[in-house]
């Protein structure tokens, strides 16, 4: 279930610090260490699962209950009337840089699209 070495599976078991905001017994949500935006909230399953492309039928509660946190988390985070962005990067040609699934929440400014 747990990855010993990946960098989101030690701070789930409070082994690097992180600045918790939300968490359930499926994932927690920490804040972005480099944020890009006035909110920027990482929510990661506490299970590791390696990429988008890794996930198991049995994972759908899962990434269910990202986008439930991610709805949770704009009501706490003032974002309802604004609006925010949840993006989840696959692969590093996509700019997956940690190899452990995170939906990316950004909100408190204006967004464009396409993303770059
Ligand atoms: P990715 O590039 O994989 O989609 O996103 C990884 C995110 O993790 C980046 O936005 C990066 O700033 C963030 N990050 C990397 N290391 C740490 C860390 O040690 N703590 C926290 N809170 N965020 C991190």
């Amino acid at each position: 279930m747990s990855d010993s070495e990946c960098l989101f599976c030690r701070i789930e078991r409070g082994e690097i610090d992180a600045e918790i905001v939300y968490q359930n017994d499926l994932l927690i949500a920490f804040r972005d260490i480099h944020p890009q935006a006035p909110t920027h909230i990482l929510i990661i399953p506490r299970k590791h699962i390696s990429t988008i492309n890794d996930l198991q039928d049995e994972d759908a509660a899962i990434v269910g209950a990202l986008f439930l946190a991610a709805k949770e988390l704009a009501v706490s985070e003032g974002l309802l009337e604004s609006g925010y962005r949840v993006a989840m990067n696959c692969g590093e040609g996509a700019g997956q840089s940690v190899f452990h699934i995170h939906l990316h929440m950004l909100g408190g400014r204006a967004f464009s699209w396409p993303p770059g």
